[in-house]
């Protein structure tokens, strides 16, 4: 025998997803997909792998993502490439090099959405990985408040579908290119009073990203009384605000303003927002969070082009589905999987069969391949999550009826061929 072989592990932040919760993540993207077909808008897919020069332009060089977090690589060719870290550059960077924005296209690719993997080299803990899926969407070609509030609807109804009714909105503005800087002026006046009680990150930001103080959560005592974006506002920017919080309320969603929300990336202006799950607001509570970014497309080269959307992390909606005890609604199909036993050779031909009658039904069935003793079968039946076991026998067989055990309840009853899938479909409608 030769030595065993050394091990090897998943790289630190790196996901696998055994199968549960790989279903449920597929669940998961599943109700958003229906959602986003509703809300006509279209998938994208993008790449993984993009220059770093992209995220540099688009994010920005003071940005933690920039600065420390990127995955980043010289190929053979010695170009600088990076695993991406966020869905909005990429597919920023593929609606222009694809001119979807032309006359002749703009309608047609205007709402995109995305579901996939970003990359970032955070410390791994709870809720934070350095792999992990966004499900996000991008509504090209609109400035009005409308639009910002269409896609704010659009993530709150993927989060519902999901079965997280209500979540915080958190919202606030960042005004424009020309009332920024003023506010700019005025942050920076009383930062600079304060700059004895601010982090070694926030005394450095200051200087080169002042806006970003604000979301520090180690600062938040010295903030207090910090000048707020939304007291600061051009008159065209404090129109589009109180508009949008006066369509989010025409739909019943009541936004919660905070004024220390500015967001991680530079790119966005105006409307900015979170959701978080009731009671919680800790930064690995965040279940997505998005906002409008006017002046990208023409950061990266393309036509001036407003734009705004949001991204959700999967992981966040699934730990949180977890913990209040819900799946999400595609995986209930799994409660009447039905599992087919059958007893002596003679009886494997009509298993198969019926395990084959069974999935066309769109009942989810296996059975155990080669021949083995009903008890094995009736505990692999129970070991793969199975609501039923059909038992065929000769008996069943002479009979012309299966025998059909509930694993759920124990109950166990003779039921016609005929019948079996309106029995097993309709159990689906009792309560779990
Ligand atoms: P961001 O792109 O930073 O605005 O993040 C949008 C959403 O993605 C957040 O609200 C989280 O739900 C999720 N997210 C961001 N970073 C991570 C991470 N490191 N691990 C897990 N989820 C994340």
């Amino acid at each position: 025998m030769s030595e065993p072989k050394p091990v090897i592990q998943k790289v630190r932040g790196m996901q696998d997803f055994l199968p549960n919760d790989s279903e449920f993540v597929s669940a998961i993207e599943a109700n958003a997909r229906k959602t986003f077909s509703f809300y006509d808008f279209k998938e994208i897919r993008i790449p993984v792998l993009e220059s770093s020069s992209l995220f540099k332009r688009a994010i920005g060089e003071t940005t933690d993502i920039v600065e420390k977090e990127m995955f980043s690589l010289t190929d053979r060719g010695e170009r600088e490439l990076c695993m991406r870290p966020e869905g909005t550059a990429g597919v920023v960077r593929s609606y222009i090099e694809n001119n979807l924005g032309v006359p002749q296209n703009q309608k047609q690719f205007d709402k995109l959405f995305y579901v996939g993997p970003m990359f970032r080299a955070e410390r791994p803990q709870a809720g934070r990985y350095r792999e992990f899926n966004q499900i996000g969407a991008e509504y090209f070609g609109d400035a009005s408040p409308s639009a910002d509030v269409e896609v704010i609807k659009l993530a709150l109804s993927i989060l519902g579908r999901n079965r997280i009714e209500k979540p915080v909105l958190k919202l606030n503005s960042i005004g424009c290119s020309n009332c920024r800087p003023g506010f700019q002026k005025k942050l920076i006046e009383y930062l600079n009073q304060k700059s004895g009680d601010l982090c070694k990150d926030c005394q450095r930001r200051m200087a080169k990203n002042p806006l970003r103080v604000l979301d520090c959560k180690t600062d938040a005592g010295a903030l207090n009384d910090a000048p707020k974006s939304i007291d600061n506002l051009c008159a065209e920017c404090r129109r589009h605000h109180q508009e949008v919080e006066g369509e989010l309320r025409w739909a019943r969603i009541e936004p919660t303003i905070d004024h220390r929300l500015v967001r991680g990336l530079d790119y966005y202006n105006r409307t900015v927002f979170e959701f978080y799950a009731p009671n919680k607001s800790g930064s690995q509570d965040a279940l997505g969070a998005g906002g409008r970014y006017d002046y990208l497309v023409e950061m990266l080269g393309g036509r001036a082009t407003p734009a705004v959307g949001f991204a959700i992390g999967l992981e966040r909606v699934m730990n949180l589905m977890k913990e209040m005890g819900r799946e999400p609604e595609s995986m209930e199909v799994k409660r009447i999987g039905t599992y087919v036993a059958w007893l002596g050779l003679d009886t494997r031909k009509p298993a198969f069969q019926l395990v084959e009658k069974l999935r066309d039904a769109g009942i989810p069935s296996t059975m155990s391949l080669d021949e083995k003793k009903l008890d094995a079968q009736m505990k692999a039946a129970g070991r793969r999550g199975m609501r039923y076991c059909v038992i065929i026998g000769e008996d069943e067989i002479k009979k012309n009826k299966l025998n059909l055990k509930d694993l759920r309840s124990g109950a166990q009853m003779e039921i016609s061929d005929n019948n079996l899938i309106d029995h097993i479909r309709s159990a689906d409608e009792q309560p779990a």
